[in-house]
């Protein structure tokens, strides 16, 4: 038996089994049950999930994020002795009198203005689009197709989409005709030398940020560098305002640049493939978001789970889809991507499905996602 299996009404209800023995446990082959509102697996997804219908958890708004080592120890320095800054302007340390005023500079006050943090309210325009990475660990869930054609659909109804390619295989990029061998400036130069990222977009259906074979090499390139897991959300700074949504591809791992692109995104899109062994890599997904939650980004959420490659004439395909639902509740999407050879097709002629097949189903999947994102954005 899988590690998820259907909930039979007849059962007693299972134990409690937490999440780290899932994994654990399947392995041994033992049998476990995940069923509806009584496993730790629904209910931590569900904190880390955008649509959960009732209780709201609560958002560490005011915890601000980790910040790298090498910056907290600057941070925690005290503040340097006085004896090189002569100037007349800081009260004499040697006045007995005014024990109110602060002889030395307060840490803060050692800081540019420039680099002191903004007012709320000014954060929160520089904010612009909505960030939205897929990710799921499993290859070949639908995660580039997914990215791409959601992207599209945005762009049809109006909104300004930039796409990122941050899987070295270059799906993303090849899927809009462009060649990784071939680009001059990709991903790779703006996470690895802080090229700015204007720089790595070409245009076509929607903007794309291009991926190039050398990033492959780009997480052992960064992995000496001062703030990391930062480099793709700093870089985004800069375009935040030219957008309403910004899609990144990830890889199909949880490496760095799969936490760079968490760490950068408000929302998560998890495309799963409706079968028993793509559903199973879900914990680990969630236990990634969970460490940059607590350690990178408060904020990012999932903004739901879906479907893909659903080939509904299959009993399995059907109970694979129940399963996820059992489980995983309203953060699972009410869109359905059935299996079409479309998918495959539209690449091949650089294009997404609604631009290769316009009027076709493959098309109108998408299109009832973005309305369904769309709708759910405006609600929450
Ligand atoms: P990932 O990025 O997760 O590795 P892809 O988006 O590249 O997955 O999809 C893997 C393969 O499955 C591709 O060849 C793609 O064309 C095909 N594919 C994606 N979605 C569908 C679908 N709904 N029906 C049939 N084939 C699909
Ligand atoms: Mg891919």
């Amino acid at each position: 038996m899988g590690f998820l299996s259907r909930k039979s009404k007849l059962e007693p209800e299972p134990a409690e089994l937490p999440v780290e023995e899932l994994d654990q446990a399947s392995e041994d082959g033992a049998e476990i049950k995940i069923s509806k509102g009584s496993n730790n697996a629904t209910n931590d997804l569900r904190q880390v999930g955008s649509r959960a219908p009732t209780t709201e958890p609560p958002r560490p708004t005011a915890t601000p994020p980790a910040e790298a080592p090498a910056t907290q120890a600057l941070q925690s320095e005290p503040p340097a002795e006085s004896d090189a800054s002569p100037e007349p302007e800081a009260p004499a340390p040697e006045e007995p009198e005014a024990p109110e005023e602060p002889a030395r500079l307060r840490p803060e006050q050692l800081i540019a203005p420039s680099r002191q943090p903004a007012p709320e309210e000014e954060v929160e325009q520089a904010h612009g689009a909505k960030v939205i990475s897929f990710a799921n660990q499993k290859g070949g869930v639908a995660k580039t197709t997914t990215t791409l054609n959601l992207a599209v659909a945005f762009a049809e109804s109006g909104h300004r989409v930039l796409c990122i390619d941050l899987d070295p295989q270059g799906n993303l990029t090849m899927s809009q005709g462009i060649d990784p061998d071939k680009v001059e400036t990709s991903m790779y130069d703006v996470l690895v030398h802080d090229v700015p990222i204007t720089e790595a977009i070409a245009n076509r259906e929607i903007d794309i940020a291009v991926a190039s074979i050398d990033l492959a090499g780009a997480e052992i390139a960064m992995s000496t560098k001062i703030g990391r897991e930062r480099s793709l959300d700093k870089a985004l700074k800069e375009v935040r305002q030219d957008y309403d949504f910004v899609c990144i591809d990830t890889p199909p791992s949880l490496g760095l640049l799969t936490i760079n692109a968490l760490t950068a995104s408000d929302k998560v899109i998890v495309p799963v493939q409706c079968e028993y062994l793509s559903m199973r890599g879900l914990v680990q997904l969630q236990n990634t978001l969970k460490m940059i939650q607590e350690n990178l980004n408060p904020d990012v959420e999932i903004e739901g789970i879906l479907p893909t490659m659903l080939d509904s004439r299959t009993v399995h395909a059907k109970e694979a889809v129940e399963i996820l639902e059992e489980n995983f509740g309203e953060l699972v999407f009410k869109s359905r991507i059935r299996k079409t050879v479309k998918f495959a097709e539209a690449p091949v002629r650089g294009s997404s499905v609604l631009k290769y097949d316009p009027d076709g189903n493959a098309a109108g999947y998408y299109r009832d996602l973005a309305k369904e994102v769309l709708t759910n954005g405006s609600s929450s």
